[in-house]
């Protein structure tokens, strides 16, 4: 039986083996998930919230042991740990509070007012299937998984075959806080046949991951004719305007282009300054970039860890010396520090045939322009392909009028990519090649259900409704 080695790729150690799923395994597992599925669905969604609920609960007990998890097996920095334990907390009670209502069934408007009723219902897909990427180990295998589950579907998750330790630990605490047996079931394996088995037979594919990989996924999807969400890259921009409050723009900077070492979707990978700020924020942002501690451990003080692996690492220094070569000039940083481990990098003069000028890099790499007016930034900023992530530094009246013009899933006035992520209520999601549908929100619920219209005739037909009307007509 085939195991995985999951290594610390801050350290090298190895952190744990997992028996590696086959295509035989995920089959096996969505039988079980199927049967397990009717008798969850069964529960009222209130039950099933209480269950969230409680998850919420012992996610936070158990945090600690979480965050060292989290961390051994990613290799990031324990800041970046604690978004991901936040996040299942906040999306479990966030749903676990709405859910039940959004999902309820609706008395909805009718023709025929006097005669009929219609309601819609919201009964479940039936077994969702989750794939996950290696950045969020925890966050991106559960906090999907979450509004699944209360809405009555069973899930089973693929997360990254170098980071499988996080999701099967909360397949554990989701069955401490109640949830029936076979309602999670977790398949570690390769993209190739674990991946392909759950897309092969799931209700609603929830995907996580690179654009390439989720335009495949997509394809596959419509083959099936079963509906899916894409949450897929980003090449973010920041702008930085005249009128920006410039020492909090100086000081959130790092977190919204280092934080995850720069492994996250939504993270700024280039920024626009308006050139009335250019200097002082870039100095200031250079100053505070170099004071960043990277390393390994769990010592709160560290800034950034390692990246995912050594092939990872050399994509990275690939992208960043193709830039140099092509003029570029790194204001900070620009090197590996290790096998893992890459300097927190701030490039200028990229030019526009430098692959990462418009390449998505997901490491700890930016890029400034300098520009004359905010309409050269907000040209630039939605020059590319992608569309997930924005992010404003501004007066609230430029920041608005900005935000208006922006083409992203997600617009942050004054802050890096937080609190947009965390603003639960409203839909979060990738415009142009950035995805295809929405997390978060009534929508990030209702999508895992199959509306039903049920519409209920009393005493007479439409049929003889008509009859009636067209003899008054005649
Ligand atoms: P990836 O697409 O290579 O892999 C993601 C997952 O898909 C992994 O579990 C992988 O095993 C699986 N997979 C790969 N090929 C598959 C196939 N043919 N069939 C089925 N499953 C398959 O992505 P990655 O490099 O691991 O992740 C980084 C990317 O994810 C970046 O582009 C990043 O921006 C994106 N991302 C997006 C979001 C978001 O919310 N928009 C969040 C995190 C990461």
């Amino acid at each position: 039986m085939a195991t995985i080695t999951v290594t610390n790729p801050a350290t090298g150690e190895t952190v744990g083996e997992v028996q590696q799923a086959t295509a035989a395994d995920v089959d096996e597992a969505f039988a079980r998930a199927r049967g397990a599925q009717r008798q969850w669905a069964a529960l009222p969604a209130r039950k099933r919230a209480r269950v969230l609920r409680r998850f919420a609960k012992v996610v936070v007990d158990k945090r600690d042991e979480l965050l060292d998890l989290i961390q051994s097996e990613n290799g990031k920095n324990r800041a970046s740990a604690l978004e991901e334990v936040m996040d299942v907390a906040l999306t479990s009670l966030y749903y676990a509070q709405t859910g039940p209502k959004a999902t309820r069934t609706r008395g909805r408007f009718t023709a025929l007012p006097l005669v009929s009723s219609t309601r819609e219902q919201r009964p479940p897909k039936g077994v969702v299937g989750v794939i996950a990427p290696f950045n969020y180990p925890l966050a991106l295998a559960v906090s999907d998984a979450v509004p699944a589950l209360i809405a009555g579907n069973a899930v089973v998750v693929k997360p990254d075959s170098q980071t499988p330790l996080s999701a099967l630990r909360a397949a554990e605490l989701l069955r401490e806080a109640g949830l029936p047996e076979d309602v999670f079931i977790v398949v570690p394996g390769s993209g190739a046949e674990v991946g392909q088995a759950i897309v092969r037979q799931c209700d609603f594919l929830m995907f996580t991951g690179s654009t390439a990989t989720g335009k495949k996924l997509a394809a596959q999807a419509g083959e099936r004719l079963i509906d899916y969400s894409m949450e897929l890259g980003g090449k973010n921009p920041m702008i930085v305007a005249d009128d920006a409050p410039l020492e909090r723009a100086i000081n959130a900077a790092t977190h919204a282009c280092f934080s995850n070492s720069g492994q996250l979707c939504i993270s700024i990978e280039r920024i626009y300054v308006h050139r009335a700020v250019a200097d002082d924020f870039i100095a200031g942002f250079v100053d505070r970039t170099t004071q960043m501690r990277v390393g390994a451990g769990r010592d709160w003080g560290i800034d950034m860890g390692s990246q995912i692996s050594k092939e990872h690492t050399d994509k990275i220094a690939m992208l960043v010396d193709d830039a140099l070569t092509h003029g570029a000039r790194a204001l900070t940083g620009g090197h590996r520090t290790g096998e893992t481990f890459f300097e927190p990098t701030i490039l200028t003069d990229v030019p526009a045939d430098a692959a990462l000028y418009t390449q998505e890099v997901f490491g700890p790499v930016v890029y400034i322009e300098v520009v004359d007016s905010l309409d050269q930034a907000v040209e630039k900023a939605n020059d590319t392909e992608y569309g997930l992530n924005a992010s404003v530094w501004a007066s609230a009246a430029t920041g608005r009028r900005l935000a208006k013009r922006l083409e992203a899933g997600t617009v942050n006035i004054n802050d890096g990519y937080a609190p947009a992520w965390s603003a639960m209520g409203a839909p979060m999601g990738g415009w142009k090649q950035s995805g295809a549908g929405r997390r978060h929100g009534e929508h990030g619920i209702t999508k895992f259900t199959e509306p039903r219209n049920v519409t209920r005739m009393r005493g007479v037909t439409v049929g003889g409704v008509m009859d009636f009307a067209r003899r008054r007509l005649r």
